[in-house]
């Protein structure tokens, strides 16, 4: 099939994209039985697992994994086995839509607004998964390659429910190259893969003054404030600048590859005027090559319902990035220690690591690599460049570890316009139809030089 018609194919197969990708957003699947029913995530994982079905992995199938979540396994055979093996990698839950009222269209109701598609996973990590759908349909019966399929259900909890499954089902995942579909382009129409990713360490810290809640006005001054104990100790993670400052850890590497441009950035993360970008380095330093914290959650009352009253106990949920180089091991043991010696008054102090995962950097010089770059090219008609990534995908390690042999390409929709985790995500369906463009040309083109 020549390039031109697989276009054309793809164009003719995006109305059934989208109506699908409206079905799938509108399954509320969100790996936190605290907020959503766990009857979403099953829905969101049958969805997947009927469709790929359809597509050609006949064995689809529900795999349990240590945290309880189900992944959607399968394979499709391919012409031989001389033909290369790819995995293709998504995941079908979504971040919760955060404050709903900043939506301005329904969370879960795939909305059209200035020819994008908005909602809840429309990008992250759902319209992948129909990118995935339509390069198949486009290809129909001629695969030349081993196709195996795994799509997880708990990626946005970092609870690691496959990354615990891989190593124990490594001949079931098994492949030359994994097309780790859970990342995005420089910039709509602007082609890249992503080469490397920070780490991450989330801690939970709490602290403790008094046994109960008191009057701020008869005790306030004196009574040691659990709250104003936690917010002197988050200030010090920074710097006037905005650098994170945690003792022990390197805050001044620098970024090698392609740049993010400031204005950019700033378009792209919507910075109100006026405001300032943190830290002393470039942006892309500051995203890809260096230690970043942040504070996730407090407890603590809300404006609406507080009392006049010192609070006697709070904790915070926080997230530090952690970027090639740097060991998370270490870097855990310096965030614990800096949160130690930064509380005052000596309120008692405890931690619990969440979650930990290392940073990752992929090999650029693999057959994969290139025939992908050939089929970016052709899609988009503009070279494919090498991204960072600040956000963390664990498993690409957990990948890196059980398959050293095998070739890891990160990919996807989720350009910076997305929005992804925050109110307002959306997916340019653009994205959706060239990237599917470009995967359907790489498993072409792959079967002939991937062995
Ligand atoms: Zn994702």
């Amino acid at each position: 099939m020549s390039e031109m018609e697989m276009r054309d194919r793809i164009t003719a197969l995006m109305p059934r994209a989208r109506a699908e990708l409206a079905e799938f957003v509108a399954i509320r699947s969100v790996a936190d039985p605290r907020q959503f029913p766990p009857e979403e995530c099953e829905a969101a994982a049958v969805w997947v697992r009927d469709k790929f079905a359809e597509a050609g992995f006949s064995d689809a199938r529900l795999e349990e994994t240590a945290d309880g979540s189900k992944a959607v396994v399968g394979h499709r055979p391919g012409p031989g086995t001389d033909a290369p093996t790819v995995l293709l990698y998504a995941h079908y839950d979504v971040q919760p839509p955060l404050n709903e009222a900043a939506w301005r269209t329904p969370p879960f109701e795939l909305t059209e607004v200035g020819g994008r598609w908005y909602g809840r996973g429309a990008a992250d990590c759902k319209g992948n998964i129909l990118m995935h759908l339509t390069a198949l349909r486009a290809l129909g019966e001629s695969v030349p390659v081993n196709l195996k399929l795994v799509v997880e259900g708990s990626e946005e909890q970092g609870t690691g429910g496959l990354e615990a499954f891989v190593p124990d089902h490594a001949d079931l995942l098994r492949a030359d190259t994994i097309l780790i579909c859970d990342t995005g382009n420089a910039a709509v129409g602007r082609p890249a893969v992503t080469v490397s990713l920070r780490g991450m360490v989330n801690v939970v810290v709490t602290v403790e003054a008094l046994e109960s809640e008191v009057h701020s006005g008869m005790f306030g001054g004196a009574a040691p404030d659990a709250l104003a104990a936690l917010i002197a100790m988050l200030a010090t993670l920074r710097d006037d600048r905005g650098n994170t400052m945690v003792k022990g850890l390197d805050n001044s590497q620098v970024w090698t590859g392609d740049p993010y441009p400031p204005e950019q950035f700033r378009q792209d993360v919507g910075v109100l005027g006026g405001v300032s970008l943190l830290g002393s380095g470039s942006v892309s330093d500051m995203i890809w090559a260096r230690p970043a914290v942040t504070v996730l959650g407090i407890d603590c009352p809300p404006v609406v319902g507080s009392a006049a009253a010192i609070v006697p106990r709070t904790a915070a949920r926080l997230n530090l990035r952690v970027p090639p180089g740097m060991s998370p091991d270490q870097a855990r043991a310096a965030f614990l220690e800096h949160l130690r010696a930064a509380a005052p008054w000596g309120v008692r102090v405890s931690a619990e690591v969440e979650a930990e995962g290392a940073p990752f950097l992929a090999s650029v010089d693999g057959p994969a690599y290139r025939a992908m770059a050939g089929a970016m090219l052709d899609a988009y008609g503009t070279p494919m460049t090498t991204l960072g990534q600040g956000g963390s995908i664990p498993l690409c390690n957990v990948f890196a570890g059980v398959y050293p042999e095998a070739e890891i390409i990160l990919m996807g929709v989720e350009e910076p316009l997305t929005l992804m985790h925050a109110p307002n995500e959306s997916v340019d369906p653009g994205e959706i139809a060239n990237m599917a463009l470009a995967e359907a040309l790489f498993l072409q083109r792959y079967a002939t030089v991937g062995r």
